[in-house]
């Protein structure tokens, strides 16, 4: 016992003495920023992100997203998250800006303890995914800033392993299709939402400009097994990679029944929230697209891309529209991605940060402590 404790005093003293000595490195910060006991302070601020073009799905269109942008500060330093808000999910401004209200950080004085902070801040409600992965987000980044590594890192995943990001083409007349399509030049692979009656109008006009592989979402859009069948050969024979949520998410039996007899992926969204769906995905899906603000944070989704692998579901990594702190932070699990979707910064015209982008249709996850991102 005696020994350990003179290692421990020998090694503060070393990591202050790395203070005085002037030596920046991270273990000097580290030493610096948690021997102050500081207590973290959450913040946040309601934004409203402005879309490029109008977002047509299935069931409606929209020109803006409501987000919520958090801080946690400890000491001197700052982490950054947010909460994204379709309308269709249910949360909004006001039932963030409840829920955090009622967070209170300040009785932590330790944010290496990110399982029992998290823990509490899950304890608070049964619902408000978003909410909670505004909080969970920036607690990430701020224990990536303090340990001085990007998240990649610090989970020990590979960053050249980023897979390639879909760029979204939103449903539109058929000129307009075409442009979006030509704008899109930078992007390997096309996502576009069907579910409607134009599905292969919308599929040949894409074909009549491009053979980039496509891969579609239809919302729960298809109504009839046997139709979703059809439709599915019929895409596949047209350079389409997978589907996403083909039909009625509470319609067990028919999903089940379309993964097996499906020549191409079936991928649940709407159907799998979080970290306890997952495992009722097997047998029903192909794969699962796993979403920061479905599943309330890093954590969780590091914990459903883990089970996922244990169960060989493949796993997707997708977005709502976001700015690119949600964007960048959801980046760092793409590397155990077959596939992603992390367009949603890139369908604003408004975004405050600067993080993680797009080369060549790669993810480019930005060599920034933390979720790697910096104030614009
Ligand atoms: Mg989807």
């Amino acid at each position: 016992m005696d020994s350990r404790r003179d290692f421990i005093k020998k090694a503060s003293l070393l990591a202050g003495a790395a203070v005085v000595s002037g030596n920046a490195g991270n273990i000097s910060k580290f030493a610096l920023n948690t021997m102050k006991k500081d207590k973290l302070v959450l913040s946040f601020r309601p934004y409203t992100l402005e879309l490029k073009h109008v977002f047509t799905l299935a069931t409606s269109s929209r020109t803006t997203t409501p987000v919520m942008l958090t801080e946690v500060r400890y000491g001197d330093l700052v982490g950054y998250g947010e909460a994204s808000m379709p309308p269709y999910l249910g949360e909004s401004h006001d039932s963030v800006a409840a829920f955090l209200s009622k967070v209170e950080l300040g009785q932590f004085n330790d944010p290496f303890k990110l399982e029992e902070i998290l823990d509490y801040v899950d304890s608070l409600s049964q619902g408000n995914p978003a909410a909670k992965a505004s909080v969970d987000i920036a607690m990430h980044d701020l224990v990536g800033r303090l340990i001085g590594q990007p998240w990649y890192k610090i989970w020990g995943y590979d960053a050249e392993k980023t897979p390639n990001t879909s760029f979204t083409i939103g449903i539109d007349t058929p000129e307009v299709v075409k442009q979006k399509v030509k704008e899109a030049e930078e992007y390997k692979i096309l996502k576009v939402k069907l579910g409607r009656d134009t599905d292969k109008e919308m599929i040949e006009t894409i074909r009549s400009v491009t053979t980039k592989p496509i891969c579609v979402d239809v919302n729960q859009g298809w109504k009839d097994k046997q139709f979703a069948l059809d439709m599915i050969h019929w895409l596949k024979e047209r350079g389409v990679v997978f589907v996403e949520q083909p039909m009625d998410k509470k319609d067990l039996d028919s999903n089940a029944w379309l993964t097996g007899k499906s020549p191409l992926p079936i991928i649940g969204d709407e159907a799998v929230q979080g970290v306890s769906d997952v495992v009722n995905a097997k047998g029903i899906y192909s794969g699962i697209n796993i979403k920061l603000m479905k599943c309330g944070g890093m954590r969780n989704a590091n914990k459903m891309i883990n089970l996922a692998e244990g169960l060989s579901l493949k796993v997707m990594v997708g977005c709502m529209t976001e700015t690119s702190c949600a964007i960048s932070a959801a980046a760092h699990l793409t590397p155990k991605a077959e596939w992603a979707d992390l367009d949603g910064a890139l369908l604003i015209s408004n975004d405050i940060y600067k993080g993680t982008t797009i080369v060549d249709g790669k993810i480019k996850i930005a060599e920034i402590p933390g979720i790697g991102i910096e104030k614009i």
